[in-house]
C-alpha cells in the first residue's frame, strides 16, 4: 500500500479570540509532510476588517500530543508580507508554516498587523474572549441539517461554514462556523450570517419547532402534489376518451359517405344504361 506524502493529523480548534483583531483564522490544520519528516501548520486568515492589510505576524506556541507546551521550544514568529489584502480576501492555505514533528496542537496569535497606509494594529492591551468547546453540528443528524441548509440561500451563503452548534451566551455569541460575536455583530465577522437566523433557530427548543413545522409543510405539500398529479391524469385520460371517441364518429361518418356515394354512382350507371 503506497502512503501518500502528506497526512492530516488534525484541525485546530481555537480556544481564544482578539475580538478587535482585523485578521480571522478561518481555518487551521497540521499536516505531517512524511518526506521532509516536517509538521506543517495550514491557515486560513481572513480579512474582517474595513481597510487592506499589507502585514500579518503570527506567534505560533507548539504543544505535545498531550496538549502540553513542547518542552524548551520557542514560539515560532511567522509573518506574510506583501500582501495587499483587500476587506473580506482569504489567505494563506498554501502558504503554510514549517514546524516540529512531534507537534500534535498549536496556539495561534495573531501579534500585529500592519495596514496598508501603515497604520498598526497589536495585540498587546486588547482584550482577549475565551472560545468554549464547541459541539459539531454533525449531532443534529442529516435531515435537521438539511433543514438549516434550506433556510439559507446557496448562492448567498456558503454552507461548508454551518460547522458548530452556536452558543448564545450574555454578552455574545458563537456562530455555527465557529466565530466569537459580540451582542453588537448583528451578522457574524466571518461568515456573515445574521444573529436573528441563529436565535430563531438555536434559542430554547425552535430548531425542533421550526423542523417540525418544515415536515408538516413537505408533508401537505407533497399531497397536495399528488393530488395535482391525479387530477392531471384524469384529465388526460378523458381527453385520451374523447379523442377516440370523435375518431370513430369521423370514420362512421366518412364510410357512410363513401357507401352513399357508391350508391349513387352505381344508380347512375343502371340509369344509363
Ligand atoms: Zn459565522
Amino acid at each position: 500500500m503506497s502512503e501518500s506524502r502528506f497526512n492530516r493529523i488534525k484541525f485546530v480548534e481555537q480556544t481564544k479570540v482578539s475580538p478587535s483583531c482585523p485578521i480571522d483564522i478561518d481555518k487551521a490544520a497540521l499536516v505531517l509532510d512524511t518526506t521532509e519528516n516536517v509538521v506543517l501548520l495550514q491557515l486560513k486568515l481572513i480579512n474582517i476588517g474595513s481597510k487592506v492589510i499589507s502585514s500579518v505576524f503570527l506567534k505560533v506556541l507548539l504543544k505535545d500530543a498531550a496538549n502540553d507546551f513542547i518542552q524548551n521550544s520557542q514560539p515560532i514568529e511567522h509573518t506574510y508580507n506583501d500582501l495587499n489584502m483587500l476587506p473580506g480576501d482569504k489567505y494563506g492555505e498554501k502558504a503554510p508554516i514549517r514546524l516540529l514533528r512531534e507537534v500534535r496542537n498549536v496556539d495561534v496569535e495573531v501579534s500585529k498587523i500592519v495596514y496598508e497606509d501603515g497604520e498598526i494594529w497589536k495585540s498587546e492591551n486588547e482584550k482577549t474572549e475565551q472560545i468554549p468547546k464547541l459541539t459539531k453540528l454533525d449531532i443534529l443528524g442529516n435531515e435537521r441539517i438539511s433543514f438549516l441548509k434550506s433556510t439559507l440561500d446557496l448562492n448567498s451563503y456558503d454552507h461548508t461554514n454551518l460547522r458548530y452548534i452556536p452558543v448564545i451566551q450574555n454578552s455574545s455569541w458563537i456562530c455555527t462556523c465557529g466565530r466569537f460575536n459580540y451582542n453588537t455583530n448583528l451578522v457574524c465577522k466571518r461568515c456573515n450570517i445574521s444573529k436573528e437566523w441563529i436565535q430563531s433557530n438555536f434559542e430554547e427548543d425552535n430548531l425542533d419547532k421550526n423542523y417540525n413545522i418544515f415536515v408538516k409543510q413537505m408533508k401537505e405539500k407533497a399531497i397536495l402534489e399528488e393530488k395535482i398529479d391525479q387530477e392531471k391524469k384524469l384529465e388526460e385520460e378523458k381527453n385520451t376518451e374523447l379523442k377516440k371517441r370523435i375518431k370513430t364518429r369521423r370514420l362512421r361518418i366518412v364510410s357512410i359517405s363513401v357507401f352513399a356515394l357508391l350508391v349513387i354512382f352505381s344508380l347512375g350507371l343502371l340509369s344509363t344504361n
